[in-house]
């Protein structure tokens, strides 16, 4: 069972999931809410600590699938060995550009499609098209770099 009911963001879950026509089963909705919901990336052992508090027996190889499905389907990104973030910006139409700090693990993903585009354009010849598997930039954030 779910949380109090949290409309909004399930009805962007459930979106998200039809259109890359994967199932809507209770645990994806679940493992999706957390995410949604999480202020940093999330780690599996993070996941289910979360995920158990809805569910009362939460099957570790379906979540480690569920991880591995959603990242291919491009619906998670894998910011860090292991930690995942949800994709903020539901758009096919290029590279899927995010920024992580790999000191406080922040992590941001660019939308501005000016901005996405003037940074792969100064790439020059090198050209990314994964539209499901984000280019990452990893680096230290200003908060941390000071
Ligand atoms: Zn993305
Ligand atoms: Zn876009
Ligand atoms: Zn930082």
């Amino acid at each position: 069972m779910l949380r109090k009911a949290r409309r909004k963001e399930l009805a962007r879950i459930d979106h998200v999931l039809e259109k890359h026509s994967l199932r809507k089963t209770p645990l994806r909705r679940s493992i999706l809410l957390a995410f949604v919901e999480a202020k940093s990336a999330l780690n599996q052992a993070r996941l289910i600590e979360i995920i158990s508090k809805d569910m009362d027996a939460v099957d570790r190889v379906s979540i480690y699938r569920n991880l591995a499905h959603l990242k291919a389907a491009g619906v998670l990104h894998e910011v860090d060995s292991n930690n995942y973030v949800f994709c903020s910006h539901e758009c096919e139409d290029h590279a899927h550009l995010l920024l992580f700090c790999q000191r406080c693990h922040k992590h941001q993903e660019i939308k501005d499609h000016e901005r996405i585009d003037g940074f792969l354009s100064a790439l020059g010849g090198f050209r990314f098209f994964g539209k499901k598997q984000p280019v990452f930039l990893r680096g230290v954030c200003s908060g941390c770099a000071q």
